[in-house]
């Protein structure tokens, strides 16, 4: 039994570029916030797993950063697209969006991207994410259960700290009530930090866990499908260790948030 789909459907609608207005706007932490932002026109389609590419005007110039759209697509007409963020303290992009006033107008284009799920995939879903990582996952998550055509789901998502775990509330009411197949796996990784004084769950990085959250859910390797998504070395070492415990390489998905850093330097 071969469950191997190549990624040959095409599945991003010809790019333009759209009006759109940020409508809404809630704050997990000081550095992490879910936003909605809607077109002042026709939504678009998207497949759970794409990103939608926004853009804010800083100082006169345009600034534009992908993210991956966390709503299911039957919501773009009414409540837009949601995206859950990371203030990422460069004065880039985000130091810009943070600074953004909700009704304020920003542009927005997509959808892009392959990370989707494959057609009537019967196998069991190992979703992998660090952080903000997350979002794909809750579109996936919000569609198939819309469509009552659930996939048997297990989620890691790894954090620093407790407090920025996203969607968790409606994550743990969807394990708990057994409303959706699903098997939630947060870690966070600072275990001793005072901010993580509450946590009795999972510690460790989301790479020292992923094989014993394998073994405790019990996934094979034959009949898992795999994504991840977030971090670049955590995708590389997840990747990795699941080869090593046997999945097959073209049973995993992978979305890099960030260009994998280049070795550092010799010190001289
Ligand atoms: C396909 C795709 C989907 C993405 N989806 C999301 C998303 O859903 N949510 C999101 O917050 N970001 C997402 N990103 C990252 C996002 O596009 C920006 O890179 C990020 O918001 C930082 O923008 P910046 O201009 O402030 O800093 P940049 O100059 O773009 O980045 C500076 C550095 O910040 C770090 N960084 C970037 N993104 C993150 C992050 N999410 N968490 C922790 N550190 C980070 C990296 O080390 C990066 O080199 C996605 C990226 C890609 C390629």
């Amino acid at each position: 039994m071969s469950h191997h789909h190549a990624d040959t459907r095409v599945v991003s609608v010809e790019s333009e570029h759209y009006n759109a207005t940020l409508v809404r706007r809630v704050d997990q932490t000081a550095d992490l916030a879910y936003f909605q932002v809607r077109f002042d026109g026709a939504p678009v389609p998207f497949e759970p797993g794409q990103y939608m590419t926004i853009g804010v005007y800083a100082n006169g110039r345009l600034l534009q950063r992908p993210y991956s759209v966390a709503s299911a697509p039957q919501d773009a007409g009414t409540d837009g697209y949601e995206l859950f963020i990371r203030l990422v303290p460069v004065a880039r992009f985000t130091t810009a969006l943070w600074r953004l006033p909700v009704g304020h107008h920003m542009r927005m284009i997509g959808p892009k991207g392959r990370f989707i799920l494959e057609p009537d995939d019967r196998r069991t879903h190992l979703f992998v994410s660090t952080g903000t990582g997350v979002a794909p996952f809750v579109s996936m998550i919000r569609e198939r259960m819309a469509q009552g055509a659930p996939r048997r789901t297990v989620l890691v998502n790894g954090v620093s700290y407790a407090d920025e775990l996203g969607y968790r509330e409606e994550l743990e009411r969807l394990e708990r009530t057994g409303a959706y197949p699903l098997r939630y796996v947060p870690t966070v990784s600072r275990p001793q930090d005072p901010r993580n004084a509450d946590w009795t769950g999972r510690t460790g990085r989301v790479e020292s866990i992923v094989e014993s959250a394998c073994h405790d859910c019990h996934l094979r390797p034959d009949r898992t499908v795999v994504y991840i998504c977030g971090n670049p070395e955590m995708i590389l070492n997840v990747e990795s260790q699941l080869m090593r415990l046997g999945y097959p390489e073209f049973h995993v998905k992978k979305e890099l948030y960030w260009p994998k850093a280049k070795r550092a330097a010799p010190v001289a």
